[in-house]
């Protein structure tokens, strides 16, 4: 019955708070010109949910009552066509000067020309809602902050508006948000039903929480893969707030989250910074002790992995944060929680609401400071950054495919680069042989990117070769150094290099030949390339792979490069070659017209170690039981990433599929295929590969399949439990209660990176030449195939980066990561790792191509 004490009290302080003032969760009334959100909806915020569409509705409505104070910012669209909008609040001064405010932030750091009018600054405060699409409360909070900022009467608003600009984004996924609120209102009968068996709390797969591709979008914020983060991100770093909030919901069993965060901090985050997340944590819990709401705080959700809403603010500078209410997508209108009380959606609201105002009162009290302390952040990363390296250098001379996805991931987070403009040679750090080279010798068209800017902090954390951990318990990946990723030969240097602007204007290319050449070739070496097969495919133009490296016309190419030669292509006539110029230029793909296919060294075109490519009819296994994201990662690539067809399969419907009308079948990450692939359903796809079929098999299936009838995949033996055994004296290896979540990550690798050791001779290798980095997160154990090919392995010293627990970095030796066996007339594909993983994995792209294009031909 706790929750009707809570409520009594609550309302207890609200009708306190309206005499005395101070608890911000006080629903005096506004200003009589300004709908409260129950006017304007109809039924009191709590009492259902609300479509993100109508959530926007009332801020246009706030906006057209009090123009002078409120301002909709809108910044895009989602794939569904959900419209994206900020809403700025201010004061009437602050709010006509609104960009004048924004513009002067921008030129105090350095990240827009011009000097800084003498005006007052307002801090910039920013709230995010609503992230997790299911985590819905915190759009129903919205509109209850919004509200409650715009009353005059509050004197708490009333400082928060004098102090700070507020930007309140009332909901980030909002594909997301109206999956989980449509689904939860067709559900729900005449009244709540508090019982946590009921449907209303048991959505379906893949929930609410994530985009419309299934991608995490807090997850996210650094790499910018999902059109919402791009657009929001776009639209942040014109503003650079100088607080970010990230509202959230978790366990329905759980008290409230806030700051300060959970160990481990990045080494990186200032002291002014951690001291704020203590003055965060007072200010809400002063409130929350005051209404008797249970809390915690520096538990579980700490401040290292750099793309979510908390630490990509904090490496902007600002003051980043997490909160978490019990609840999300299980929680409903109301839920019996195991103590027996039931918790409202009501009572989800209140704590966001008053953790929202408390965090800005916190801002408001301190403003000057914040503003003064933000400043100095990005004094510092202009003339003294951190970090040992203070220039990087990218080798040009790898694959402009790559360099040019990363100055896409490196515009999009204002990070500048430039060029090195002329030849030289400096000591520097080899991101691949992880040593200290006495001479690298850097080209005038080499990348460079110099630590002295104002984005330099975000620079060193998505550089650095390894980040220092001060506590291996964390909540997601411990490593993801961008050379790695990218599969770019990189090196950091302590040298301060001065980029310049221009890239070196490149040797003139000859004059395009009149003649029609004989074929077209395309190096096989990243997306781009993989981009224009799948184009050319989809136009049934006949392409060839090379097996082998060959020279031809003066150059090398790598085994996989892509040959369109007239021959196989006539029916196309003189189109041919307007076509494939056009996806040249469509994807970036380097494509060389030759005039000969009479090479100089390796296969000629006509050889049969150059196969014709097939394009492939492809289908991804989702539904019940498969991670989400997993699942969706597939579909992105190639709906969004190569426009190819892929037919979206759930596990259920495996029984009816028409076996003779699929080429690639593709397993991501699933719990339940013990269910969908039942012995019938296996025995139909073992007959489908042995007459042709192409298997492929991601992290949790390969494990699935391993040591099954017909599939050569073993996982080894667990010799450090059997040495354990052996050992005897049981007393040694007792653990420690309290130290149950340590002893227990012994055995994770939550996301470390290791080196893996390439076939790159093999299809599923091409193009890896320069080596391939993975993202290891599963500690998996096979041996190497008997019979198959082990393409990717890691031998016993891989081990490059992040965390890998002691049993798991043993685990990790002499062990098969990616392997073909082939199956009759067809093949199956192992990667025991998620090439896919969040889509910031660049240089899985061209290992996930080969599977699907080049393995089996
Ligand atoms: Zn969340």
């Amino acid at each position: 019955m706790k929750h009707v004490l809570v409520l009594a009290m609550w309302m207890a302080a609200a009708l306190s708070a309206s005499a005395q003032t101070t608890t911000p969760t006080a629903s005096s009334p506004a200003s009589s010109r300004i709908d409260s959100p129950a006017q304007f909806l109809g039924y009191k915020v709590g009492d259902r949910f609300t479509p993100h569409h109508r959530v926007l509705a009332y801020a246009e409505q706030v906006a057209r009552q009090v123009p002078s104070r409120v301002r909709l910012i809108p910044y895009g669209t989602t794939y569904e066509g959900r419209q994206l909008m900020v809403v700025a609040i201010a004061s009437e001064a602050n709010l006509s000067r609104l960009d004048e405010i924004r513009t002067n932030n921008l030129k105090r750091i350095g990240m827009l020309e011009g000097s800084p009018s003498s005006a007052a600054q307002p801090a910039i405060a920013w709230l995010s809602y609503n992230v997790h699409g299911n985590e819905a409360v915190s759009s129903e909070a919205f509109m209850d902050v919004l509200y409650q900022l715009l009353d005059p009467a509050n004197p708490v608003s009333q400082k928060v508006m004098n102090a700070t600009v507020v930007i309140l984004d009332p909901g980030l996924n909002p594909d997301g948000h109206d999956r989980y609120v449509n689904w939860y209102n067709q559900m729900m009968g005449r009244s709540a039903d508090p019982t946590p068996a009921a449907r209303e709390h048991n959505e379906p797969w893949p929930g609410g929480r994530y985009t419309h591709y299934l991608f995490d979008p807090n997850r996210d914020w650094a790499w910018q893969t999902q059109e919402i983060t791009q657009q929001r991100m776009a639209l942040y770093q014109q503003w650079m707030p100088h607080l970010h909030g990230d509202f959230h919901e978790m366990g329905v069993e759980s008290p409230y989250y806030f700051a300060p965060s959970a160990k481990p901090y990045h080494e990186d985050i200032t002291k002014f910074q951690r001291d704020f997340q203590q003055t965060i944590g007072q200010y809400c819990s002063r409130y929350f002790d005051r209404n008797g709401w249970l809390y915690y705080t520096r538990e579980r959700f700490d401040l290292f992995y750099p793309s979510y809403g908390d630490t990509y603010p904090t490496y902007n500078g600002a003051i980043g944060m997490t909160y978490e209410q019990g609840g999300s997508g299980r929680a409903g209108l109301a839920i019996e929680k195991a103590d027996g009380d039931t918790l409202t959606l009501r009572q989800r609201i209140d704590h966001h609401v008053t953790a929202s105002i408390a965090t800005l009162e916190s801002v408001a009290d301190r403003a000057p400071d914040v503003v003064k302390e933000f400043g100095q952040f990005f004094d510092n990363a202009r003339n003294k950054p951190i970090g040992a390296y203070k220039s990087y250098v990218i080798k040009a001379n790898g694959d402009a495919g790559r360099l040019k996805a990363l100055q896409q991931l490196l515009d999009r987070n204002k990070i500048s680069y430039g060029y090195a403009g002329k030849a030289q040679t400096l000591p520097g750090f080899n991101y691949t042989s992880q040593k200290n080279e006495k001479s690298v010798s850097i080209a005038p068209e080499d990348v460079v990117i110099s630590a002295y800017q104002p984005k330099s902090t975000l620079l060193k954390i998505l550089f650095e070769p390894n980040s220092a951990l001060e506590d291996s318990a964390t909540y997601d990946i411990t490593a993801w150094s961008m050379p790695y990723a990218f599969g770019l030969q990189t090196y950091g240097l302590t040298t301060r290099l001065t980029p310049s602007a221009t890239a070196p204007a490149a040797a003139a290319a000859p004059a395009p030949s009149t003649m029609k050449p004989y074929a077209y070739v395309v190096r096989w070496q990243s997306m781009p390339a993989v981009q224009m097969l799948a184009g050319l495919l989809k136009q049934k133009i006949r392409v060839r792979a090379a097996e082998k490296p060959f020279e031809l016309e003066g150059k090398t190419y790598p085994s996989g490069t892509l040959i369109v030669a007239r021959a196989g292509n006539e029916r196309f006539g003189d189109r041919l070659d307007a076509l494939v110029r056009a996806e040249a230029t469509r994807t970036g793909a380097d494509l060389t017209p030759v005039q000969t296919g009479f090479v100089t060294k390796g296969s000629d075109f006509g050889s049969d170690f150059v196969t014709a490519l097939k394009a492939p009819r492809v289908a991804v296994v989702v539904g019940d039981g498969t991670l989400p994201p997993a699942a969706g990662e597939v579909w992105h690539y190639f709906d969004q990433e190569l426009n190819y067809p892929i037919s979206v399969i759930d596990g259920n419907a495996l029984g009816s599929v028409d076996w003779n009308k699929l080429d690639v079948l593709i397993l991501p990450t699933n719990y339940n295929y013990g269910r969908f692939l039942n012995d019938r359903v296996l025995a139909a796809v073992k007959g489908w590969i042995q007459s042709g079929g192409k298997l492929i098999a991601l992290e949790r299936a390969t494990a699935f399949l391993a040591g099954k009838d017909g599939f050569d995949l073993k996982e080894k033996e667990d010799k450090s439990a059997k040495d354990k055994e052996k050992k005897g004296n049981a007393a040694d290896s007792l653990k420690l209660y309290g130290d149950r979540e340590r002893t227990a990550i012994s055995d994770e690798t939550p996301g470390s990176i290791y080196r893996v050791n390439i076939d790159s001779s093999h299809p599923l290798g091409f193009g890896l030449t320069n080596g391939y980095y993975t993202l290891v997160q599963n500690a998996y154990n096979f041996d190497f195939l008997k019979d198959g090919w082990n393409v990717g392995y890691l031998k016993s010293d891989n081990y490059v980066a992040g965390f890998s627990g002691k049993n798991a970095k043993e685990k990790l030796k002499n062990t098969l990561l990616m392997g073909v066996q082939n199956y009759g007339r067809g093949s199956v594909v192992y990667l025991a790792d998620d090439p896919l993983f969040r889509g910031f994995w660049y240089n899985g792209k061209l290992l996930f191509g080969n599977a699907v294009f080049m393995v089996g031909n």
